[in-house]
């Protein structure tokens, strides 16, 4: 049986990350990963999050399963955090998932029970793992332009003249904030558009929300999709803890299914039974200390406090990169990576360039030229910058 399986693509993320372990040069520079780093190169435990594992070690006294849709203060305060006043407490359903990744691949799980011949509509380009989970799930999928890649920013006008193919009972997969890999995110204006053809087409959006609180702050970052929610009768969410906390390895995240009243006791009892199918409980660890540090005031105002620090200081380096490009490049080409919101921009650079720079430079970008720029700081950004252009992009 085993000896029939052949082997899968490899993640390109991943193996660029073996890549950069293997490079013996010392100095080169990691912007490949997607994973938040300080100016120190590290990836570090929030204060909060310290503090309320402390909490959670003197207090928790079992270690028993919990229910399959998770500890429903946890569920509670998601919604909360993500959803804020824009939707009552009788149109929520949902459960716990081991991160983002989880609650996407149960959102699409729920689409191909709930709708077998809908399609969900995804930018061109996104998160590779939505498509890989879409296409292994058998789940139809079209894309829709997304990124101009002349200005690197959002291609509007294409992008609403792909979704009015959308048909009723489609799904529209939105990146909340932050979109990954691009950084180029739609403003208000234009999920109020979106908004509108959803209610003209019957599209039903899903939108994953993973940098909630990277982009432009906790409640700016959920303003769009505040707004459809609001304003479109059903609606999924898939909201990851991994980079707002930096619990990464907790697997922590929710599924959270905007419904009617009337069926969102068998909605919810769906998404439990889904839970169930795939792995039973929940894991909790990530889950609880989310949950103490957004009930308890010092510790959420000092959890935000260290998130706006952490946001503050990739806005500051989005800045003194497109400086120290436009002086390296004497032109202000790059002044869209001031303007991207979020870990990520697209630079537009070609994979040859990608490869030239991973080459000759030691610098590490996904090969669609994804950079993160929280593998930047104050030393490496004239390095990088200077780089660029030596390569010609
Ligand atoms: N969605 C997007 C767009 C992401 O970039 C990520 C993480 O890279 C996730 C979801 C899921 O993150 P996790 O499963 O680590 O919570």
């Amino acid at each position: 049986m085993l000896g029939s399986l052949k082997p899968q693509p490899a993640d390109k993320i991943l193996a660029l990350m073996g890549e950069f372990r293997a490079d013996p040069r010392k100095d080169k520079i990691d912007l490949g990963v997607g994973v938040y780093r300080n100016a120190e190169g590290v990836t570090p435990i929030m204060r909060a999050v310290k503090a309320a594992e402390k909490l959670l070690w003197e207090s928790e006294t079992t270690k028993t399963y919990t229910g399959l849709a998770g500890d429903p203060a946890f569920n509670a305060a998601m919604a909360d955090l993500v959803l804020g006043e824009a939707a009552g407490a009788e149109r929520i359903a949902s459960v716990a998932t081991p991160g983002g990744t989880g609650a996407c691949r149960q959102a699409f799980e729920l689409i191909r029970m709930a709708a077998p011949a809908a399609t969900v509509w995804v930018s061109d380009p996104t998160w590779p793992n939505h498509l890989s989970m879409l296409r292994h799930l058998g789940v139809p999928m079209r894309p829709y332009r997304y990124f101009d890649a002349d200005s690197r920013a959002v291609d509007f006008a294409a992008m609403m003249a792909d979704l009015a193919q959308v048909r009723a009972g489609d799904v529209v997969l939105l990146h909340g904030c932050c979109h990954n890999p691009t950084g180029a995110n739609l403003t208000l204006p234009e999920w109020q558009a979106v908004a509108e053809l959803m209610e003209r087409t019957g599209a039903i959006p899903m939108i994953d929300i993973a940098y909630q609180g990277f982009g432009d702050g906790l409640e700016e970052d959920a303003a769009g999709l505040r707004l459809l929610a609001a304003r479109l009768p059903e609606m999924l969410i898939a909201a990851s803890c991994s980079k707002n906390f930096g619990i990464y390895r907790e697997r922590t995240g929710a599924l959270i299914a905007l419904c009617d009243p009337a069926p969102r006791e068998v909605v919810q009892g769906t998404l439990a039974h889904l839970n169930r199918q795939n792995f039973s409980f929940p894991p909790d660890h990530g889950a609880r200390l989310v949950t103490i540090i957004l009930g308890d005031p010092a510790l959420r105002a000092d959890w935000q406090a260290e998130l706006e620090e952490v946001r503050l200081g990739m806005l500051a380096l989005r800045r003194q990169l497109a400086e120290a490009l436009q002086e390296a490049a004497g032109s202000d080409r790059f002044g869209f990576i001031a303007q991207h919101r979020g870990m990520f921009s697209r630079l537009g650079a070609t994979p040859e360039q990608v490869e030239r720079l991973k080459r000759e430079h030691g610098i590490y970008l996904v090969g669609d030229s994804r950079l993160n720029i929280a593998g930047l700081n104050a030393r490496t950004v004239p390095i990088l910058a200077r780089a660029v252009v030596a390569v010609g992009i």
